[in-house]
């Protein structure tokens, strides 16, 4: 049935300003684990023939959670699923909640690539962001990670920060390739209705990075990351040789997958679900949704080019005609051809792929699909 597992752990140490991920924070100990009993009582009604590839656990802030908890949530998946050996199992951690035993623990219970939320090594951005942990302490968990033997390091980067220069960024991917961090996400800063960043700055727009300057540091981002051996192969996403994260890469396949946890999605059997943003009404109905869409086979081919062509590789036309029993460039010929006129598609070795200025337009490009 699906091959791959997500798994929410919804709760954060405190919520930071910009974030509208699903997240709680001041929550007690007995509400945490009535959730992992929760997610232990999903687990167990599922049945899924298929050997699971990879396992995510993001969040929310999984390291904030007592590690017995992750250990016993691994137990339940290895109980109810049958998990590939090599299987890529990530957890997602902050370095404020992050130590050497803690990443033993880890290490030890099987999961064998971890993705960092550092965002920053600078200590005013990271005070702009309002996170818990200053530079020292996100190199320091860094080290911590590979001291334990985890090899298969992921970082999360923020750009475009208000105060933020191309040249601090370039600073901190040079540390983070020094401190052999295998793979970096950079995510250009958002500002999400309902959040305090969204107060802060709906009234102070002028301090927010402009438009044409977050695009250029985007691009410095990208050079900078190829100089250092990194490969960027999805429009956030870069690694070194052979560390692709492959639970990532399955949703740009299209690959089914099962969301565990208060306000997880999944996509199982064409419907796509997701589970309530409420732990309380979570742990009364853990396999309650609160939305479902099921894709038909049109919805399906639609939505393929929007998730190949955010991949460097791009998309390739004859797996789309054996995919679908359809031509891509019949369905889509109008997007196809306007896109590559206006210099934002190139079609190349029986690849569709975004050019650089196509990075820049990629919604714009993606909707002439999906209409
Ligand atoms: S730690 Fe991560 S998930 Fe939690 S509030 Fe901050 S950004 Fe959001």
């Amino acid at each position: 049935m699906a091959k791959h597992i997500y798994c929410h752990i919804p709760f954060c140490a405190a919520k930071c300003p910009y974030c509208d991920f699903y997240s709680e924070s001041g929550r007690d100990n007995s509400v945490i684990q009535d959730v992992f009993s929760a997610m232990r009582d999903e687990l167990r009604s599922l049945e899924n023939p298929d050997r699971v590839e990879t396992i995510y656990i993001g969040g929310g802030t999984p390291s904030f959670v007592n590690s017995r908890l992750i250990c016993f949530l691994l137990d339940t998946i290895r109980e109810t699923n049958s998990v590939r050996p090599g299987a890529e199992i990530t957890i997602e951690v902050n370095p404020s909640s992050m130590s050497y035993d803690k990443a033993v623990e880890y290490r030890d219970a099987g999961i064998n690539r971890v993705s960092a939320g550092i965002q920053s090594l600078h200590d005013d951005h990271l005070k702009t962001l309002g996170r818990l942990h200053d530079a020292k302490g996100a190199e320091e968990c860094l080290r911590d990670i590979r001291k334990a033997g985890i090899e298969n390091i992921s970082a999360d980067l923020i750009i475009a920060l208000p105060g933020q220069t191309t040249d601090d960024v370039v600073e901190d991917l040079n540390k983070l390739a020094e401190l052999g961090v295998k793979h970096i996400s950079t995510y250009s800063l958002s500002i999400e209705k309902g959040t305090p960043f969204y107060r802060r700055y709906s009234d102070n727009i002028e301090d927010l990075v402009p438009p044409e300057k977050e695009r250029e540091m985007y691009h410095a981002v990208r050079d900078e990351l190829v100089k250092l051996g990194f490969i960027p192969y999805e429009i956030s996403n870069s690694c070194l040789p052979g560390y692709e994260s492959r639970h990532n890469s399955s949703y740009w396949e299209g690959e089914e997958y099962f969301g565990i946890g208060a306000g997880a999605h999944g996509y199982i059997d064409g419907r796509r679900y997701m589970h309530v943003n409420d732990i309380g009404q979570y742990i009364k109905d853990p396999l309650g949704t609160d939305t479902e869409e099921i894709l038909d086979d049109e919805s399906k081919m639609r939505e393929y080019p929007f998730l190949k062509l955010r991949t460097t590789e791009g998309m390739n036309l004859d797996e789309f005609k054996r995919r679908f029993s359809a031509d891509a460039e019949e369905i889509f010929g109008d997007a196809i051809k306007a896109n590559i006129q206006k210099g934002l598609l190139i079609k190349e070795d029986g690849f569709l792929r975004l050019t650089r200025s196509g990075i820049d337009w990629s919604n714009k490009v993606f909707e002439d699909f999906l209409c």
